[in-house]
C-alpha cells in the first residue's frame, strides 16, 4: 500500500470510529504522576483491576514519588494487589519513582522537557518500561505523539488488512508516524477509539455485522458474505 493510500485510510478508519463512539477522554486520572503509575499497573490486566488498585494508593496518600520510594515494597505490593503481578509491579513503580527523584527531583515537566527520543530512551531504560508503557507516558502523561500500539490496535489493524499481525512493535508504530501528522491529541484519541472498537465490536469474536468499519474491512466482508465488490460501496 502507498503511503498516501495508507494515510487515506488511517484517517478514514479514525473518522469513522470517531462518528461511532465520540470522544473518548483519556487517561482518566487526576494527575500526570497518577497517569504514569496507572500505564505502569496496567500491564497485563483490565482496567477496572487498575482503578482498585490506584484508589488502594490513594486511599493510603501513597499516590506521589516519594511516597511510594519510603512505602516498604510488600505494602506497596499489597496496596496494588488489586491489578495483579503485584510484586513485580511494586518493583515497577519504585523503579520509575528512583529515577524520578535521582534524576529530576521528584519533577515530571523536568523529565519531559527533552528532545522525545532521548526521554524515550530514558523511559525504556527503566526496569519495568516498555515500548507500550514507554509510548502511554509519552502521550497521556507527556501529551507528546508517540503512537500507542497495543495487542487491540494489532487486532484490528490486521484483520482490516493494513499489517500482516506479525510486524515488531515499531514497524506497526510507524505506519502511524509516517502517514498521520505529529499532533499528540490525534494520537491520544486515535489509539483510544481503537481500544474502545477492539473492546465493543471488534472482539476476539468479532461482531462484524453493524460494524462502523464493515465498509473497509476484507476480514468483516468475508464474515458477513459481502464480496469484494461491495467493501467501501
Ligand atoms: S468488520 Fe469485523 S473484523 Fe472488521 S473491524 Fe469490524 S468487527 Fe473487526
Amino acid at each position: 500500500m502507498d503511503e498516501h493510500t495508507l494515510a487515506d485510510l488511517l484517517t478514514q478508519i479514525y473518522s469513522l470510529l470517531y462518528q461511532r463512539y465520540g470522544p473518548q477522554h483519556w487517561w482518566p486520572s487526576d494527575s500526570r504522576f497518577e497517569t504514569i503509575v496507572g500505564a505502569i499497573l496496567t500491564q497485563n490486566t483490565a482496567w477496572r483491576n487498575v482503578e482498585r488498585a490506584l484508589a488502594n494508593l490513594k486511599a493510603a496518600g501513597a499516590m506521589s514519588p516519594a511516597r511510594i520510594r519510603e512505602t516498604a515494597q510488600d505494602e506497596l505490593a499489597t496496596l496494588i494487589r488489586p491489578s495483579g503481578y503485584f510484586n513485580t509491579k511494586a518493583r515497577k513503580l519504585k523503579a520509575f519513582a528512583d529515577v524520578l527523584g535521582q534524576r529530576h527531583h521528584d519533577d515530571l515537566d523536568h523529565l519531559f522537557d527533552q528532545e522525545p527520543g532521548a526521554l524515550r530512551r530514558e523511559l525504556l531504560a527503566i526496569y519495568g518500561i516498555g515500548e507500550e508503557t514507554a509510548d502511554d507516558i509519552m502521550v497521556y502523561a507527556a501529551h507528546l505523539p508517540s503512537f500507542v500500539i497495543d495487542s487491540y490496535t494489532v487486532r484490528v489493524l490486521a484483520r482490516l488488512g493494513v499489517i500482516s499481525g506479525k510486524q515488531p512493535y515499531h514497524a506497526v508504530q510507524a505506519l502511524f508516524h509516517d502517514s498521520l501528522p505529529p499532533d499528540a491529541g490525534l494520537f491520544n484519541e486515535y489509539h483510544a477509539l481503537l481500544d474502545r472498537h477492539a473492546k465493543e465490536t471488534c472482539r476476539k469474536l468479532p461482531l462484524c455485522r453493524g460494524c462502523c468499519l464493515l465498509g473497509l474491512c476484507p476480514t468483516g466482508a468475508a464474515a458477513v458474505g459481502l464480496s469484494s465488490g461491495d467493501l467501501n460501496e
